[in-house]
């Protein structure tokens, strides 16, 4: 009895779930007013959240189709990142500026802003270069210019490189052309730094050549003149011909008379010797003897006697 009562009872409950089935698709709208809706629900109308604003939709029950309200949807609050950014980059004199900040990454508010100083980096200058050369005389330029930045240029004086001396060694006058004293000048620019002066010719110093009387042997020479410094002749000596000789005239001095006689004699003696022995041949025969010694006395006693043949 219990066993059929229990069936009995699911098959009422059975048969109230049916007539409610059947009945509410019967009837299109099984939410009665003012009753809790059954849904399921859809939403329309949605206006999003945003990080700082809220958003609301419509809600309906799909089951009645009947609006049932606005609900408000909750701000979703920001979602912040750390970022820096150069604001002005450093130069080589003046500070940048870096921020920190804190930045949402959905909407891109920006906030709680740092500011860091960036110190300047200061100059990279490059080596010195020669712009402008300098000459013996005048200064040059050198130029420098910065890596960081090359309208950064600084420039400097480069010393004159003076001038480059060279010597132009004295020459002495001789005795008839003028001669030049020690000079300088640059061998770069040419500029005269110690002028040459001419120096007088010195003339010639005289010296006499005495006079060498001419002899039975030798010839004479006039006087003359010579410089001792270069030996320019200034006036020629001339030969004088040696002395002819003189037949009879024993001493050579150029007279014939008893001393030539009294010679001869002290020769034939056998006392003398002498060079000019021609002179005592008087009678020119070959040989000096008795008829030379006779022949000079008579021719100086102013007989009418030759010398020589
Ligand atoms: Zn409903
Ligand atoms: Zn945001
Ligand atoms: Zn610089
Ligand atoms: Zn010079
Ligand atoms: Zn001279």
């Amino acid at each position: 009895m219990k066993r059929n009562s229990t069936l009995l009872c699911l098959m009422i409950t059975l048969a109230i779930t049916t007539f409610c089935l059947v009945g509410a698709l019967a009837d299109g709208d099984p939410c009665p007013p003012g009753s809790q809706h059954k849904g399921p629900f859809s939403y329309r109308n949605r206006i999003s959240a945003t990080c700082t604003e809220t958003g609301h939709h419509d809600k309906y029950c799909d089951a009645c189709g009947r609006y049932i309200g606005t609900e408000i949807i909750s701000a979703i609050g920001h979602v912040f990142e750390t970022r820096t950014r150069i604001i002005t980059l450093p130069t080589c004199v003046s500070n940048g500026l870096r921020q920190e900040y804190s930045m949402c990454i959905r909407c891109g508010y920006s906030c709680n802003f740092t500011d860091e100083s960036l110190p300047a980096i200061g100059h990279n200058w490059g080596p010195w270069i020669v712009t402008k050369q300098p000459t013996c005389t005048d200064a040059g330029v050198e130029t420098s210019t910065c890596r960081n930045d090359p309208t950064h240029i600084e420039t400097r004086e480069c010393p004159p490189r003076g001038h480059k001396e060279e010597k132009q060694p004295r020459i002495e006058p001789t005795c008839t052309e003028a001669g030049l004293s020690e000079g300088k000048h640059c061998s770069v620019c040419g500029e005269v730094i110690l002028a040459q002066n001419s120096i007088p010719p010195t003339g010639h110093t005289v010296v006499i050549d005495q006079a060498v009387e001419a002899t039975y042997t030798n010839t004479g020479l006039t006087s003359g003149k010579h410089c001792s410094v270069c030996g320019e002749v200034l006036l020629a000596q001339e030969i004088i011909p040696m002395l002819s000789r003189k037949i009879g005239d024993t001493t050579g001095d150029g007279i014939i008379d008893g001393r030539d006689v009294l010679r001869l004699a002290k020769y034939l003696a056998g006392g003398y010797y002498t060079e000019d022995i021609d002179t005592f041949d008087v009678n020119s025969d070959g040989k000096v003897d008795g008829r030379d010694l006779l022949r000079l006395v008579k021719y100086c006693a102013g007989m009418s006697v030759t010398l020589g043949k």
